[in-house]
Parts: structure tokens; sequence; C-alpha cells
């Protein structure tokens, strides 16, 4: 690979882009011309600045950087990997939960992540925003259905939509007196933090309803000077942050890639929340890990750092039936009694410390 590594100045969106930015060889052109016609493809200038061409297994690089492999779809990859669609009762709206409801405002994205579980949905030339008719279809939606105490605006990225459009979306379901959350999912402070401006801040902020931004990041790398300020404009303004990352081979599939991550997150007073193990997105193969892996690192994590850095390690069951715990188990019981007896034993359990010794709870039987 070249070893050219200067910034572009716009986002770069075909493989032609990026082989002439040093980022993919020109020789996998005609496969990655293959990627981009099924998947999209956009690496802003901010993501693109932190990549090393010269290192093949960058893991900034394997986020974004469109591969052949994406080309090899397994028989157990769906389009709708985690089942929006049989949730879907009017158009972009997902009501899975009984409290709470996605609201999929925008196709688009910043960037593109290669492991996206919406690679199907998102893009250029997939789908478009909702229309005006569509939008107010799925406010009459949420707004007779009480039980919706919290609204997820999700991906695309809601932080695409100008200052001006997010704060009417803001005020129309703040204005609905059963919604309390509002939930942003998003990429942009990582992907293009220049978006993050006063406006889009002073955006997020709406009276009737608490903000809460969720930030996607996978690797400590990703947490730039940039992306760092952008996240305090937003936490400093009172509304609070959390996390999202995808736990992904050969990013951040070690504990102290996942160390270094969530203590960037909780230095920029961001709280851990999730790692999810990855979808079953078509063409993501190579990007999955194994759950045994995935707990083995969740472990190792566990004696790292506190609980404060301690994010839940989710899984979204196929077919849309929701998230499972997917973390390791540290407690187990040791004997079992039974309900005839007169006088059962106390039960008792084994338990496994940081450490990996187990211990017998309660000590003595
Ligand atoms: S920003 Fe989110 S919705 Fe967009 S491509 Fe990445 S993971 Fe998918």
């Amino acid at each position: 690979m070249s070893s050219i590594n200067f910034k572009p100045i716009t986002t770069l969106r075909e493989p032609t882009e990026l082989a002439a930015h040093g980022l993919v060889p020109v020789a996998d052109l005609p496969n990655l011309e293959k990627v981009a016609a099924r998947y999209a493809v956009a690496v802003t200038p901010d993501v693109a600045a932190l990549i090393d061409p010269d290192d093949p297994q960058d893991p900034i690089a394997r986020q974004y950087i469109p591969s052949a492999e994406e080309l090899a779809a397994q028989p157990n990859e769906k389009p709708d990997p985690i089942g929006d669609d049989a949730h879907s009762p009017v158009s972009g709206i997902v009501h899975r939960y009984p409290d709470r409801v996605l609201f999929k405002l925008v196709h688009v994205c910043a960037v593109y992540c290669r492991f996206c579980f919406r690679r199907e949905m998102v893009g250029p030339g997939k789908a478009t925003a909702l229309s005006e008719g569509a939008y107010e279809n799925a406010l009459a939606y949420i707004r007779a259905h009480p039980e919706i105490w919290e609204v997820i605006l999700t991906g695309g990225d809601p932080l695409m939509l100008s200052p001006r459009r997010l704060a009417e979306i803001m005020a129309d379901l703040a204005g609905i007196d059963h919604v309390k959350i509002i939930g942003i999912h998003t990429r942009v402070p990582v992907a293009e933090p220049s978006r993050i401006s006063r406006e889009m801040v002073a955006a997020l902020k709406v009276r009737g309803a608490t903000t809460w931004v969720a930030l996607h990041a996978n690797h400590a790398r990703e947490l730039t000077r940039k992306a760092r300020a952008a996240c305090a404009a937003m936490v400093d303004a009172g509304i609070p942050m959390v996390s999202q990352s995808v736990l992904l081979r050969g990013v951040n599939d070690n504990a102290a890639a996942l160390e270094a991550l969530m203590r960037g997150f909780v230095e920029c007073r961001i709280k851990p929340y999730y790692l999810h193990h990855g979808d079953l997105a078509p063409g993501t193969s190579h990007l999955r890990t194994t759950l045994e892996h995935g707990q083995e690192i969740m472990r190792a994590l566990r004696g790292r750092v506190s609980g404060l850095c301690q994010p839940d390690y989710v899984i979204d069951i196929p077919g849309g039936h929701g998230k499972a715990p997917a973390g390791p188990s540290y407690i187990s019981p040791v004997n079992s009694f039974s309900q005839e007896s007169e006088q059962p034993p106390e039960r008792r359990y084994r338990m496994v410390d940081y450490c990996g010794d187990v211990h017998l709870y309660p000590p003595e039987p």
C-alpha cells in the first residue's frame, strides 16, 4: 500500500478516492467497486486523518475502509439481522419494547461502518428521509401510545439533520406528555466533530423532556481532541452521555484496547453503556468474534477497570427478540436441595473474583 497520507478536504465516497489517498491498494479496486455498489462508503477527513495507511491491521481502517471480504455473505447473515421490520408498526418507528421506540428519521450517516447492522438500509440510494406525511404518522403513533416513555432517534445518524430541523423534531416529541426521554444515537462527534456546533447543542436541549446522547465509538484513537471537545460541549450544556461500542475482531477484541476505550469514555464524562456483540449483518463475518471470546475479554476487563468503566456486553437476538446480556457468569450453585426435605441445607455458591480465583458463599457450610 502506498504511504501517501494527506488529509482529504472532503468526505471520500469512492474506492478510487480511497486509493488516491493511499487508503486502499489500486489492485483492490475491482473488488472494492463491487462492495461500494452494494454498501455505502464514506470516510470523513477527520476519520481519514486517523488512519495509518502503512498499517495493514489499522483498527480505524478496519471500521471504515471497505474490504473484499464484505462480498462473502454467510448463510446465517440476514439483511435485517436484529428484526427491526418485525416491530415496525408505521414507517420510521420500531416498537420492540413496551416503554420505548426507535425513531429512524434519516437514512444517511457521516461515515459508513463496515459492520453496520443496518447496512442494507442506510446510505445514499437506499431509502430517503421520512416524508412529511410519514413523519406525522410516526408522531401520531407515539401520541397514541401512552406507554412510550423514551424515543430514541437513530440511524442513519440523527445529527446529520440541520440544527433547525432537529430543534423542530425535539420540540414535537417533547410536546407529547408521556415522552420523557429523547435518546440520540450518533457517531457524528467522532466522525465529523465540527457538526457539533453551538446551534446543534442548543437544538438538543428541549423543555419537557430529557435528552441523552449515546456516542458510538469502538477504539480509543477515535476519541481525538476534537471529538472530546464536541462531547464536552454537550456535557457542559447539561446533556448526559453514554457510550455504545461493537466488539470487533482486529479493532477492539482484546482487554487492553477495550480498557483504553472505556477509560477514554469516562474521562470524557461518558458512562460506558453497551458493548454489542457483532450482529449477523451480511458480509461482516470477518469482523465478528465468538461469544466465548467476548466473555473472556469481559472477564479480563473486570480485573482491569472499575465498575464505572464497565459496559454491558449484550447481543441482539436475531428475529427481533431484543437484547440479551451476554457477559460471563461469576456465580453458580454448588449444591442443590430437595423441596421435600424438611430442613433444606443452605444453598452454597461458587463465586469467581476479578483475579479468576474461586470462593464459596457462604464460606462455611
Ligand atoms: S453510523 Fe451507525 S447507522 Fe451509520 S453506518 Fe455506522 S453503525 Fe450504521
